[in-house]
């Protein structure tokens, strides 16, 4: 949550992109969770950024990280039998798979591990690794790959996660070179993977499980008892805010062999970042891993951009698709609950009848031929201007008209 904290210090569009992914994670469990699911599996690339021989670690406590998480996120982990009794009821196969790209962003075959020799003897929560510029190497693109960096991150640092909604450039997850895998240079007590396993948490949505504050601090899953901090080491009978903490959930502090389990609403979260309207919806027609998903789709429209925008209006433009025949798009104040809703066979609509120094969010959907659609793309946000009178009817109308003449 430090990394967290310094993003809304740096980025200041940050805090209202949260609070759009969570009104969207809560309107999806409430009318769209527990629906039928497809394992969505999710290309990744990992970054080996090294100093030392040691810190080049190998392919195969790579790939020892990629099983685990397979393990973790399908509750295949052969200690999902250690789960406490209470909470067994509550655990939950996550549904979620990853896949090591065989395709770099390029279009180029790839190991999905690039090899980086730095002279930085270790990073820290700076985000220079993620920069090639700075000792480290440039993320690939998040929409398409989940950027896993493994370096030496000195000062007893297992690794840092960055949340949805947060900059293109930084996403991902950094895990120390000894807190990766189950295999060569990992070390005990965090030897067995789940540093990852926490961290794509948190890249997917998770909080901690004590909510990071006290009893009355919530981590936003019903399913998971109150507790007033994090746990260390593995005390299974540990009791807080009046009830036993369950320390063996992977968004905990606990040692990696005592955690085993996600649970059903922690699940939900994760499922609503990659739903149609989701954070990291786009994964799922990534073809980092071989999808070679061309021709045949509906894509999302990539190019969104918010342009012309006053106290009361906006013009929202995207990128065509090959194969659309037309556009929906929705918008509406960040944090209310109803979508205003057009249609347009252009790329761009007005956005009219707005309410000054406000927040609003909007999404676009492809139509193709046939009738199919891509769903709707994640949000973008903009701001209205401040000053002057507001509209209190909002409209999505075609781009050569307004709300005077639509
Ligand atoms: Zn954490």
């Amino acid at each position: 949550m430090e990394v967290d904290a310094r993003l809304r210090l740096e980025d200041p569009n940050y805090a209202a992109r949260m609070e759009a992914i969570e009104a969207f994670t809560q309107e999806y469990i409430a009318n769209e969770a527990g629906g039928t699911r497809t394992v969505v599996t999710i290309p990744t690339v990992v970054h080996v950024v090294y100093n030392t021989a040691s810190e080049n670690i190998s392919d195969a406590q790579v790939l020892s990280q990629l099983e685990v998480l397979n393990e973790d996120f399908r509750r295949l982990n052969a200690d999902a039998s250690s789960t406490l009794a209470e909470f067994v009821g509550v655990a939950a196969d996550c549904e979620i798979e990853f896949c090591l790209a065989t395709t770099d962003p390029n279009g180029n075959p790839t190991t999905g591990i690039t090899r980086t020799s730095t002279t930085k003897t270790s990073f820290t929560t700076d985000d220079k690794v993620k920069y090639t510029s700075q000792g480290g190497h440039d993320a690939w693109d998040r929409n398409s790959y989940l950027n896993l960096w493994v370096c030496d991150l000195g000062s007893g640092l297992l690794g840092y996660a960055q949340f949805p909604g947060g900059a293109a450039a930084t996403d991902g997850v950094v895990c120390d070179y000894q807190a990766f895998g189950n295999t060569g240079a990992a070390a005990a007590p965090f030897n067995l993977g789940r540093t990852a396993t926490h961290e794509v948490g948190h890249w997917l949505n998770l909080r901690h499980i004590w909510g990071d504050g006290g009893c009355g601090v919530d981590d936003f899953c019903a399913d998971t008892p109150s507790s007033d901090g994090p746990n260390y080491g593995c005390n299974l009978g540990t009791i807080s805010c009046g009830t036993k903490d369950m320390v063996q959930n992977y968004m905990d502090y606990t040692d990696d062999d005592c955690m085993n389990i996600f649970t059903q609403d922690q699940k939900s979260r994760m499922q609503a970042v990659l739903a149609p309207g989701g954070a990291r919806y786009s994964l799922l027609s990534s073809d980092g891993c071989g999808g070679g998903g061309g021709g045949g789709t509906c894509d999302v429209a990539g190019g969104r951009t918010t342009t012309g925008i006053t106290s009361s209006q906006a013009t929202l433009n995207w990128s065509a698709v090959p194969g659309a025949t037309s556009y929906n798009v929705r918008g509406r104040q960040v944090g209310t609950a109803t979508w205003a809703t057009g249609s347009t066979a252009s790329t761009s609509i007005n956005y009219t009848g707005l309410t000054a120094d406000t927040d609003y969010e909007w999404q676009v959907e492809t139509v193709c031929s046939g009738g199919t659609t891509s769903g709707y793309s994640a949000s973008e946000l903009f701001t209205t201007a401040g000053g002057g009178g507001g509209g209190t009817c909002t409209d999505l109308g075609e781009p050569n008209h307004n709300k005077g003449n639509a």
